[in-house]
């Protein structure tokens, strides 16, 4: 057996246990205003420390997760243990910023979804307005009449929206004006060679113009140099994430990050 179906039978078998022991944490990646160089919000992006393979990151057992339908009660763990903690750091007296948690096309899918985020908030006591959820512009497209109601109620309860690896998902403009959103978010896929492939400025470059335009928030995700936010910079464009300004950071030293920032 070769090394990597190796690891996805390790991975599998300890996925469902995983929960139980108490084995995923979350780690914590800023978002940036690049105007002001503040910090807008973090994204919670889940990690599983396996006690052989050490620190696995989502991508690796997300999709896992998806087929065997843990995603259920991680998906409620990840939205639970983010608002926690975000409201941890509002109680610490830190300026209260939002939390972004990732939620599962099957998550959505879910028919008390809405009721459940109620549910966390009322028990985290986070107020909606503080939370922002990101759903991937190809779960948004797949069922696009789905999305349009399902965005309406998020909104209506004052959750921020942003749709998530945007420009890899065929939206039409028609489509997006349907969409209760807040913010785009481009794909780090565009990011990468942003500033040596004409096409991937030329896409990125559309998506920041279009958000400017329909007066949504447009962030980059996977901004690693300085030459990547000096061209999101010239083109306006709101908000960056990425390994340039952080990576993503276990609470206590997210927090510790925070409060530094406030001591400026
Ligand atoms: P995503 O939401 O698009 O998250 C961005 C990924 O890029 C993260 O990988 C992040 O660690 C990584 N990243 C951040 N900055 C940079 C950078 O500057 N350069 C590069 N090359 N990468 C960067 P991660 O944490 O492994 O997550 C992978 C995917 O797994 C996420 O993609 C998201 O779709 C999913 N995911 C993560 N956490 C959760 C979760 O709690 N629930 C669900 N349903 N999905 C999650
Ligand atoms: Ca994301
Ligand atoms: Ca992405
Ligand atoms: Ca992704």
């Amino acid at each position: 057996m070769n090394q990597d179906a190796e690891r996805r039978l390790v991975l599998e078998s300890g996925l469902r246990r995983a929960l139980e022991n108490g084995e995923f944490c979350l780690h914590y990646q800023p978002k940036v205003d690049i105007a002001s160089g503040r910090i807008t919000a973090m994204e919670a992006l889940v990690r599983w420390e396996h006690p052989e393979l050490g620190l696995v990151p989502a991508g690796d057992f997300i999709p896992l997760a998806e087929e065997t339908g843990l995603i259920f009660p991680l998906g409620e763990w990840v939205l639970e243990q983010a608002c926690r903690q975000n409201r941890h750091w509002q109680q610490e007296g830190l300026v209260p910023l939002r939390i972004a948690v990732n939620i599962s096309g099957y998550q959505l899918q879910q028919k008390n979804f809405i009721q459940r985020i109620r549910e966390i908030l009322a028990a985290t006591g986070m107020e909606a307005r503080y939370l922002e959820i990101e759903i991937t512009e190809t779960v948004v497209m797949q069922n696009p009449d789905f999305a349009v109601a399902l965005l309406k109620q998020l909104a209506d309860l004052g959750v921020h929206i942003a749709i998530d690896d945007f420009g890899t998902g065929y939206s039409s403009l028609a489509h997006l004006k349907r969409f209760s959103v807040n913010t785009l978010k481009i794909d780090k896929s565009f990011m990468r060679d942003v500033e040596i492939n004409a096409t991937d400025a030329a896409i990125a470059t559309a998506i920041i113009a279009m958000g400017n335009s329909l007066k949504l928030q447009v962030i980059a995700e996977g901004v690693e140099t300085q030459g990547q936010l000096d061209f999101l910079k010239k083109l306006s464009c709101s908000e960056m994430q990425g390994y340039l300004f952080s990576r993503p950071l276990p609470a206590a030293e997210m927090s510790r990050m925070l409060r530094q920032v406030e001591d400026f």
